[in-house]
């Protein structure tokens, strides 16, 4: 099946690059090698000997289809798959951040193995030029290394980042609409038609670099992947803007070898976006890991007290001025300071992991939880009328009692937990005063014995919500 699927993919990318290739000579533009040396690298599985030969027969089939004859498909087909070869075998040697570009010295990982690779199948040409078109040997080696080069710098890092395929939720597909209509996000990737537009009016050797602000601009604000597409856009536009006449890059530009520099300076023109793109994308992660540790409990994996007020004041001040019914429960675990006293700080620490995990199970994702401090928690409930709430709040407390946590030596150990129940109308609209209510409640469900709810506002009558 996977040498079936390789052997398909390297079919289409090859019979695409002979397309372009004119009689007599190598290809314009042959993706057929960066994209299997890709796809080799995204996989995390091992490639088997039979993938790599349904590879190579994918490469000779396009060649023999599109009227190649031996021994010439034979050889084109071991330049291709040299270069592939020890791409693939460099990049499974470095760490898996690497091969997506998303730490800092990726980009020189990169570039050290594409050359690498270019430079096997600029080998491999060596040999071929002179056999098959009847060229030198330095040009054959210069020939195949640049054309390497090129598409494998151009066209890699696209794949490298591109993210897995999620099916989108249906509000996360409404909020990507609204930032694509977003004027201001769009002011980088605009840029790039200016860098293009200068190229008309002030032509020369430099109008290769022209692209470069914009570019940065784009890795500065988009993710490593739309900035590897959008590299890779800006590089063919340049390469077919000189070939068809559309650029200048001067009036004795035009030799073989001053074609091949152009390109291999194109190609080269990705790695400082690319670069600050990689370097975005392990700050972004690292500020993401961060605010995670800043706003969560490491032991329960909830929000500890700060993230809890955060995103229970965001959502109290987004609710503003609209009608929206909140409750609030205040959670406390009766008589916790035993569990340690008797059984060790280690059975505490595993009893509160388990009291957080079932109190989750209990939630909707809407709901906020968060472990104010000890053995106590929070959860704010939007869109929950005070019956449902109690509801919500016996449940917790019945399923507490039912349940047992496993200690390391396999102790089944019941908790039981005692919650106080707050709703908006009842009390004033600030977070403060609402968990204060919450927690006027649970003072009283302590009081009255423990093991039950109760309700704020109906404190005079606690025994009547209490958990039996
Ligand atoms: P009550 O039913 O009145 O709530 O009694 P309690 O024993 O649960 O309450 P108390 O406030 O007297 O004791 C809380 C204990 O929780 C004291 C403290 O040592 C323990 N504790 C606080 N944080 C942690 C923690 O992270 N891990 C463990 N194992 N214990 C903790
Ligand atoms: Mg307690
Ligand atoms: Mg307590």
């Amino acid at each position: 099946m996977d040498a079936l699927l390789l052997g398909s993919l390297v079919f289409g990318f090859a019979l695409l690059g002979i397309l372009t290739r004119p009689t007599g000579a190598l290809a314009a533009f042959w993706p057929a090698n960066a994209v299997l040396l890709g796809v080799l690298v995204r996989r995390l599985r091992p490639t088997s000997v039979l993938a790599w030969c349904g590879a190579a027969a994918g490469f000779i089939l396009a060649d023999v289809v599109m009227g190649g004859t031996w021994p010439k498909v034979a050889w084109l087909t071991l330049a291709n798959m040299a270069g592939v070869i020890v791409g693939y075998l460099l990049f499974s040697r470095i760490p898996l951040g690497h091969r997506r570009l998303l730490q800092p010295l990726s980009v020189v990982y990169l570039i050290v193995i594409v050359a690498m690779a270019s430079l096997t199948a600029g080998l491999v040409g060596m040999v071929i030029n002179p056999l098959l078109f009847h060229g030198s040997r330095a040009d054959g080696l210069l020939i195949w290394f640049t054309a390497e080069l090129v598409d494998y710098l151009v066209i890699l890092p696209v794949i490298l980042t591109m993210p897995a395929w999620r099916r989108p939720q249906r509000d996360q597909r409404h909020r990507e609409f609204v930032l694509r209509l977003d004027p201001l996000k769009l002011a980088p990737a605009l840029s790039l038609f200016l860098g293009g537009a200068l190229g008309m009016v002030i032509s020369g050797p430099g109008a290769v670099s022209y692209l470069v602000p914009g570019l940065l601009w784009c890795a500065l604000s988009y993710s490593l992947f739309v900035t590897a597409v959008l590299t890779l856009l800006c590089s063919v536009w340049t390469l077919m803007a000189v070939s068809v006449g559309y650029l200048h890059l001067g009036s004795d530009f035009g030799g073989q070898y001053e074609l091949q520099s152009f390109r291999i300076g194109v190609a080269l023109m990705v790695l400082a976006p690319l670069a600050v793109a990689s370097v975005m994308a392990a700050r972004n992660e690292l500020l993401r890991q961060l605010q995670h540790a800043a706003t969560h409990d490491r032991l329960t994996g909830v929000l500890n007290r700060a993230g809890f007020i955060d995103q229970a004041e965001a959502l109290f001040r987004a609710t503003a001025g609209r009608q929206r019914e909140f409750s609030a429960l205040m959670l406390d675990i009766d008589h916790f300071k035993r569990v340690n006293d008797v059984y060790g700080h280690a059975a505490g620490d595993l009893v509160l992991a388990d009291f957080a995990q079932l109190v989750n199970s209990c939630l909707r994702d809407t709901d906020v939880l968060g472990r104010l401090g000890g053995e106590e928690f929070a959860v704010l409930l939007p869109d929950v009328s005070a019956a449902v709430a109690q509801a919500i709040a016996q449940r917790i407390c019945v399923a507490c009692a039912a349940h047992s946590t496993l200690l390391e030596d396999g102790t089944p150990l019941i908790s039981t937990v005692s919650i106080g129940v707050a709703h908006v109308p009842d009390v004033p609209v600030t977070l403060d005063a609402f968990l204060s209510a919450a927690d006027a409640a649970l003072y009283l469900a302590k009081q009255s014995g423990r093991n039950r709810v109760v309700i704020s506002g109906d404190e005079s009558l606690p025994a009547a919500t209490a958990v039996p």
